[in-house]
């Protein structure tokens, strides 16, 4: 693989990184920011009285935030 291939790849990377596996559904959240403290990776902020991602980046996919939320609005895919 040479030097072009490897920053082809890193990109392709960055971009599946960059489409986020966290859907928040805002309409039933109502702000009790259980999710926010719950996640242990510091995930999650409250953005406008809304659940919001914060960095998905440092998600591990423990879907303490599903479990935790008493509206089901997380999905983590
Ligand atoms: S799946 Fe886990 S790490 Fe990801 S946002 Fe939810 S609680 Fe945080
Ligand atoms: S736990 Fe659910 S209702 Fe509470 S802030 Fe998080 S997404 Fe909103």
């Amino acid at each position: 693989m040479g030097l072009g291939s490897f920053f082809k790849r890193g990109k392709k990377d960055k971009e599946e990184v960059e489409e986020c596996h966290i859907d928040i559904n805002t309409d039933e959240c109502d702000a009790c920011e259980k999710c926010i403290i719950a996640c242990p990776n510091n995930v999650l902020m409250l953005v406008e009285n809304l659940s919001a991602v914060r960095d998905a980046q440092v998600c591990k996919r423990c879907r303490v935030c599903v479990a935790i939320c008493p509206n089901d609005c997380i999905t983590v895919n």
